[in-house]
């Protein structure tokens, strides 16, 4: 599958018309400068060759991350008044690619359709958030001799809860996450994803421990 395409387009400022590459599959697992890019706000912004002129230009693409089971569409931000119908083309696009971008694996997370890189960029410093508050509550897991058992990140971000859990005993159970995770807000209250995933596990019930990533 490419990956980019070219276009030709005009310069709103001088009216050169020039070639331009857009990416229309973004791997934010493999390619941490575009990832970056995305965030920062720089990646759909153009160069005029002639006057040197910078602007935007929305062209759709495809954002997936595997790791963090993430995959997005994202259609340019003019798309939202119709998104209705947009999202219905993004389902048939998304079974048209599939075999494509997995390669026949199985996918156990659903494909989003976002309006403008602006929500890409929210939803991914949003998950870089949850992940620096993991590492700091998984860094007091250790001195406090807990375990910590990773959850399914797709699930973790629509709660927006931590992207693991801290337990203690021989299991990883729900009760013995709540357990750990008391723990861990009695040492520090601050972190706010220590307390929602402490909630979101006392609302369900069952002794399994709940979104639990399997392992390789
Ligand atoms: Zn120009």
């Amino acid at each position: 599958m490419a990956t980019k395409s070219s276009m030709r387009i005009d310069c709103p400022s001088c009216g050169e018309s020039f070639d331009a590459d857009f990416w229309t599959v973004v791997r934010g697992d493999r390619d941490a400068g575009l990832k970056e890019a995305i965030i920062s706000g720089e990646f759909d912004l153009l160069m005029c060759p002639r006057c040197r002129g910078v602007f935007s230009r929305e062209e759709t693409f495809i954002y997936l991350d595997t790791e963090m089971e993430l995959l997005a569409f994202v259609m340019p931000s003019s798309y939202s008044g119709e998104s209705g119908k947009w999202t219905a083309k993004m389902r048939e696009d998304y079974e048209a690619v599939k075999p494509t971008l997995f390669q026949g694996k199985p996918v156990e997370f659903e494909p989003r359709c976002l309006f403008g890189v602006n929500e890409l960029t929210a939803l991914l410093l949003r998950d870089r958030d949850a992940e620096e508050e993991t590492d700091v509550m998984e860094f007091m897991a250790r001195e406090a001799d807990l375990r910590l058992a990773p959850l399914l990140p797709s699930r973790a971000r629509e709660r927006d809860i931590l992207f693991s859990v801290p337990y203690s005993g021989p299991e990883p159970t729900r009760g013995a996450a709540i357990e750990a995770l008391k723990k861990i807000e009695a040492a520090n209250d601050a972190l706010v994803r220590v307390k929602r995933t402490r909630e979101v596990f006392e609302k369900l019930s069952g002794d399994a421990l709940p979104f639990l990533k399997k392992q390789p």
